[in-house]
């Protein structure tokens, strides 16, 4: 297959196809947070994010949630779905954490019932912002007759990977969507599915085996993907 790069950015690089409507993702073993701030070079996170990214996509498929996911094409590439992407970040939250409790002050690991929809808008100079549904339409973010429709299948995505890391002895704390629009015209789920976007607490010891543990130097990283990931497939 025929590649060009399109975009690098800091956890993949996007490259062309010979068909228009498909794109290769390729994940990087490089670690950041805090909007780029904190960097390091993670040997073999790419290759983890991508085996996690593509089964929990193939789930969601399989419950007949839309996602740009095609298939993954090797250790660390994933076919997808060119999809028309909104600047914008859709986060889940079962429990108060990371920002949420920054900006309210709940102890963390606070229930959030019902889950909690938030937008941000994606943007690292801006430390993405969080937006409301005014701002999505004043901005131009994304066509606000989807918001319903956003919000809805950030919720059903939430109720499958719930329950999935549930039987896995895993706490699904809270996840970062992003969204496009398929070639096909379908609202998707777009971008990746992995310990880099979502918080995820082991149940019994409540410890973090998600990008907590690079933020704020909680222990090996890879120790954290890897764990998740034999436990998705056990
Ligand atoms: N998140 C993400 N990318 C971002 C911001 C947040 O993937 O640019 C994820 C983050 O890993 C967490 C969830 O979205 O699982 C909620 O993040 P939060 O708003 O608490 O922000 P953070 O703690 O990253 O400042």
């Amino acid at each position: 297959m025929k590649r060009r790069k399109l975009y690098e950015g800091k956890a993949k690089v996007v490259y062309e196809t010979d068909e228009p409507d498909k794109l290769v993702l390729e994940f990087k073993d490089e670690a950041s947070a805090f909007d780029g701030l904190k960097k390091a070079r993670v040997e073999g996170k790419g290759a983890l994010n991508n085996a996690i990214s593509s089964a929990l996509f193939e789930l969601l498929e399989s419950r007949g949630i839309k996602t740009h996911f095609i298939k993954k094409l090797s250790e660390r590439e994933m076919l997808v779905y060119r999809a028309e992407r909104f600047p914008l970040e859709v986060v889940v939250r079962n429990y108060a954490a990371g920002s949420f409790v920054k900006r309210y002050g709940v102890k963390e690991g606070t229930p959030l019932e019902p889950p909690l929809v938030e937008f941000f808008l994606k943007s690292d100079e801006l430390h993405d912002p969080m937006v409301c549904e005014e701002h999505v339409r004043a901005l131009k973010l994304a066509p606000p007759e989807l918001l319903p429709e956003m919000k809805k299948l950030a919720l059903k995505v939430n109720e499958v990977l719930r329950e999935l890391f549930k039987k896995k002895g895993i706490r699904l704390v809270d996840f970062k969507l992003e969204m496009g629009i398929l070639p096909d015209g379908n609202l998707a789920v777009v971008d990746e599915l992995s310990p880099d976007s979502m918080r995820l607490w082991d149940e019994r010891t409540g410890e973090k085996l998600d990008k907590d543990r690079f933020r704020f130097g909680l222990g090996d990283l890879l120790e954290g993907y890897k764990e998740v990931l034999s436990r998705l497939k056990n």
